[in-house]
């Protein structure tokens, strides 16, 4: 298994070098702080005694969370709630307790346990979840320029620096303190200062590391390449063969002899070749236009006010409309700057129910196997 593993302070770059490190690779990234912040979100929501492990410990089991670019807790788009003063000040007491990281620990190696690459970072991932990591890293920076990373969230001017010193300080020390899975340096992590780096510098460093454990990146190739056919495990091999759409795949990612290119979970029914378009039946047809229908009016009572710059869509060239992507709803909210039937790029995973996968491919959506290269999906 190809597994990254990065800890350190809060400020040291964690996350903007494992986002970046991700996509370098086209592994995904988990980033188990996020964890720990949304689950204290929860309990300063729902008043839940922070010195009470077992009541965190509870709503950590019940909750429901998918943190991916943004964070969901129970549906709702947590992302920016997650970063307050206020979740950053109390989340170390709520990520002390023995029972919040038993549950939280288990997710996260669920997570690793579905893939067979990826890059995690956290406080003890190279210690306590990953301790066979393929590569450990210790993140960290100088104190006053990891406050100052931080300092925006406490105020855009010098006192905000201030004041980012002081609660990533306290923040360290508890973090460094505790008892259950402190804050410390895996054995055999790589300690990297990223004081006087920028990301990519870090990332390069990274990637060094990882090249002397037999993965490499074939940089000429990275964005569109594909893993080869022949080690996709998918259902593409009963499917009738299909007349190839690009030049020769390229490879990816190399990992140490006999694994798997690909990330496991993620191979699986991924075709390497694109499916026979088909035209649309007048029954889809009209099962779009009352879905939107339906949806175009709820969404106007649950958003009312006008959609500006609908005209600017052309009226038969095809076109790409990226909305921001903040809830489950917003492809609801979409249709409404359209009559076309437009068509959704939707995350594979929803496929797993073959219910709501097909309901969704009768509403023109098509799946996109994030983790990879999904030729298909381009
Ligand atoms: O990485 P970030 O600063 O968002 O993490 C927030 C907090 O979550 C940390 O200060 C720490 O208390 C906790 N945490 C942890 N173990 C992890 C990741 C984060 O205890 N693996």
């Amino acid at each position: 298994m190809s597994f990254v593993a990065i800890d350190g302070p809060g400020g040291a770059g964690k996350s903007t070098v494992a986002r970046a490190l991700a996509a370098r690779l086209g592994w995904e990234r988990l980033d188990t702080g996020a964890m720990y912040r949304a689950l204290t979100l929860a309990a300063l929501r729902a008043g839940i005694d922070l010195a009470d492990g077992e009541a965190l410990a509870e709503r950590a089991r019940s909750m429901e969370l998918v943190v991916d670019e943004s964070v969901l807790l129970d549906g709702e788009d947590v992302s920016a709630a997650i970063r307050t003063p206020e979740v950053s000040a109390a989340v170390s007491e709520v990520s002390a307790h023995l029972a919040v990281r038993a549950e939280l620990v288990s997710r996260q190696r669920a997570w690793a346990s579905q893939r067979s690459a990826g890059v995690m970072e956290g406080r003890d991932i190279g210690s306590v979840v990953l301790p066979d990591a393929l590569l450990k890293v210790y993140l960290t920076a100088d104190p006053e320029v990891r406050a100052a990373r931080r300092g925006a969230e406490h105020g855009p001017d010098e006192r905000g620096v201030h004041r980012a010193a002081a609660a990533l300080a306290a923040r360290d020390r508890h973090d460094s303190n505790r008892g259950a899975s402190p804050l410390t340096v895996a054995e055999g992590a790589m300690v990297v200062d990223s004081s006087g780096l920028q990301p990519e510098d870090v990332v390069d460093h990274l990637l060094a590391a990882l090249a002397e454990r037999g993965v490499t990146i074939d940089q000429a190739a990275r964005t569109y390449a594909v893993p080869s056919p022949e080690l996709v495990e998918t259902e593409s091999a009963e499917r009738e063969p299909a007349a190839r759409t690009g030049g020769e795949p390229a490879e990816v990612v190399a990992p140490p002899a006999g694994e798997s290119r690909l990330p496991r979970g993620r191979a699986q029914g991924v075709a390497s070749e694109p499916p026979a378009v088909r035209p649309i039946s007048s029954g889809e047809l009209a099962f779009y236009a009352v879905c939107r229908f339906i949806s175009v009016g709820a969404s106007r009572i649950y958003l009312p006010g006008p959609v500006i710059g609908a005209e600017r869509l052309p009226k038969d060239a095809p076109f790409i409309l990226a909305p921001t992507h903040r809830s489950y709803v917003d492809w609801l909210v979409a249709a409404r700057v359209s009559k076309r039937r437009l068509r959704y790029l939707v995350k594979g995973e929803v496929w797993k129910s073959s219910f709501t996968g097909r309901l969704l491919e009768l509403l023109g959506a098509f799946p996109v196997h994030r983790g990879t290269a999904d030729r298909v999906a381009f």
